[in-house]
């Protein structure tokens, strides 16, 4: 059923050959752009900010993402981190686009939302010799077919010129999502969560990038880790901040 060249050949004998297979690539790239165009007519991209059709994001929507300022009073000393900020809250625009990038494959998304963070981080003076993205577990990154954050993290680190060491800090087990749990239930989920190596971060100067801070139970636990292994800081930074109840002393959060 598997076999390729059935497909378009089905007089001769089955089974791949070296000669067969460029042109049982093609063909599948063919079928995958009609596949593809034939979706998209039915199921036309829509807008995450507003819903209009035809576009994953549009014009208005990201000068409406533009004109949104950024929050100081996220900025500070947090926990492991040498310093912590966020490029807003997550509400409104900006948890549409972030919730339209994590969860309806729109790796597009990741554009201007690093584009976002490049513009807090300029105004920041913050010094960092690699940008650090906050894994996934391989299994979830399969299952998602990306990691949001790593995409966020490859657009800004283009933008500031900062090379991404997207290998540096990796996840060890599959933790259930965050979502719904109090912050001492967040804080034991992802402990012992993530290993860091060593000769990556060693007297560096890192820049840690998450998508949502909730409580700071992932980055806290990834600054952590990247210390031991010898990091000289960690600065902290999130495309949103949830403003709950969770950050403020305990309870549960919904955010996500
Ligand atoms: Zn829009």
């Amino acid at each position: 059923m598997n076999q390729p060249c059935v497909i378009y050949d089905s007089a001769r004998a089955c089974g791949p050959s070296p000669d067969r297979r460029p042109r049982t690539r093609y063909i599948s790239q063919q079928l995958r752009q009609m596949l593809d165009a034939a979706l998209e007519l039915l199921f036309p991209p829509r807008c995450a900010g507003c819903q209009r059709v035809d576009t994953v994001w549009c014009e208005e929507c990201q000068c409406l993402l533009d004109a949104l300022p950024f929050p100081e009073r996220q900025v500070g000393v947090r926990g492991h981190l040498a310093a912590f900020a966020s490029s807003g809250d997550h509400e409104g625009l900006l948890r549409k686009a972030l919730l339209a990038l994590k969860y309806e494959n729109t790796p597009q998304l990741a554009g201007p939302l690093g584009a976002r963070l490049a513009t807090l981080v300029e105004g920041l003076q913050w010094e960092a010799d690699f940008l650090v993205p906050v894994p996934l577990h391989p299994a979830r990154e399969r299952e998602r077919g990306y990691n949001q954050t790593q995409l966020i993290g490859q657009s800004l680190a283009q933008k500031i010129a900062v090379p991404l060491a997207d290998d540096a800090l990796y996840r060890t087990s599959n933790t259930r999502a965050q979502v719904g749990l109090t912050r001492q239930q967040r804080k034991d989920n992802v402990s012992k969560a993530f290993v860091a190596r060593t000769d990556q971060v060693q007297g560096r100067d890192l820049l840690l990038v998450d998508d949502v801070y909730t409580t700071g139970a992932t980055l806290g636990e990834c600054a952590l880790v990247l210390a031991e292994a010898g990091a000289r800081s960690v600065f902290g930074l999130t495309l949103t901040q949830a403003v709950s109840p969770a950050n403020h002393g305990g309870g549960t959060t919904e955010w996500m």
